[in-house]
């Protein structure tokens, strides 16, 4: 197999349209077998449930080349459940997780020359998703839905080095107790728009939101969860049920515990303690962490001991083990790792 003639290495995060997508329509109550098809255009109803009320949800994952040239995809049986846990709480007929896992493979067999190769550093970002689509203008749930997923590729996160991000804490807020905060909802991203255009128009990276309730605990990012190391080496990650459940994070908390023998804990994260941390990353597919320089409180500056100019030890050390689990030169936890054929 001939992979695409792309510059690899020098991707960005953007979309490109690949060869085929999978689609599955639900209607009368059931969905139909799905198929690959080459078709990327979509029509549907101007009064589509998901154009006028967001009826949205989505996943984000990655297929790489390993070391020995399998085409592998990480993980994959956690997006799936978590689209099932999306559906339920946006009122949507969950897509069956082994569906979702077949679709994922069709998908990414079908688009085998896009899977970049080994050493390139660049990936193919798979976008699982589903929506409401017959016409809906009394409000309620739709009651036919799709069911896509595409492909497209993705360049190395850490082009030209790693540059430790600076964040402010935002006084807008990403979620609200009991809302849809630990849900993968196309409606937490719309709202966040108008805080990340402010925050970067300010000069900063990313958004630090905090509760809604007290505003005094660590929430998350737009689209990533947080990870401290403690001055004594533990690491810490904020526990709350309104950010959303990061793959990447609970896998690299196993990682610290099983691999690397440091201590792990979930716990909620005090503002008042951002100050006492040695180091802060961002977890998420599209980075794997994202190491956090300094963080912005009102002015007051808190500036990590890691610095500037590179990822602190203990991150280092997540991203390093992480990546290779990922990319097959370190042997993954049972189930970690699904093989294309
Ligand atoms: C997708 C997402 C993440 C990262 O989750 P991964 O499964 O690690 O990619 C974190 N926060 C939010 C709000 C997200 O939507």
């Amino acid at each position: 197999m001939e992979k695409k003639n792309i510059d690899w290495a020098n991707l960005g995060f953007g979309y490109m349209k690949t060869d085929y997508r999978y689609v599955s329509n639900y209607t009368d109550g059931k969905w139909d077998d799905g198929a690959i098809t080459t078709d990327d255009m979509i029509t549907m109803s101007e009064c589509a449930c998901v154009l006028q009320y967001a009826q949205t949800i989505f996943e984000g994952m990655k297929a790489y080349t390993t070391q020995d040239g399998k085409t592998v995809v990480f993980r994959p049986d956690l997006n799936a459940s978590r689209l099932v846990d999306s559906a339920k709480r946006l009122e949507m007929p969950p897509f069956p997780e082994e569906r979702f896992l077949d679709a994922i493979d069709q998908l990414v067999r079908a688009n085998k020359e896009w899977v970049p190769p080994f050493g390139s550093g660049a990936s193919l970002y798979i976008r699982p998703y589903m929506f409401g689509i017959n016409p809906v203008i009394g409000v309620k749930p739709a009651t036919d839905y799709q069911f896509r997923a595409f492909a497209t590729p993705v360049g190395p996160y850490f082009k030209g080095g790693v540059k430790p991000l600076t964040i402010k804490i935002s006084d807008f807020d990403r979620a609200a107790p009991n809302g849809t905060g630990h849900i993968k909802a196309g409606l937490n991203y719309a709202m966040s728009l108008h805080a990340i255009v402010t925050a970067h128009a300010e000069g900063y990276d990313e958004n630090m939101y905090l509760d809604s309730a007290t505003r005094t605990k660590v929430e998350e990012t737009g689209g990533a969860n947080f990870l401290f190391v403690t001055k004594d080496g533990k690491i810490v990650t904020p526990k709350s049920n309104t950010i959303l459940p990061s793959i990447t994070r609970r896998s690299l908390i196993q990682v610290a515990k099983d691999y690397l023998g440091i201590e792990a804990e979930e716990r909620e994260v005090y503002v008042d303690e951002l100050k006492d941390m040695a180091e802060c990353g961002l977890c998420g597919t599209a980075a794997v962490i994202s190491p956090v320089g300094k963080i912005v409180d009102h002015g007051k500056e808190i500036c990590l001991p890691s610095g500037m100019n590179a990822m602190g030890p203990i991150t280092q050390k997540l991203y390093d083990t992480l990546t290779g689990i990922q990319m097959g030169r370190i042997e993954a936890p049972k189930g970690w790792i699904r093989v294309i054929e």
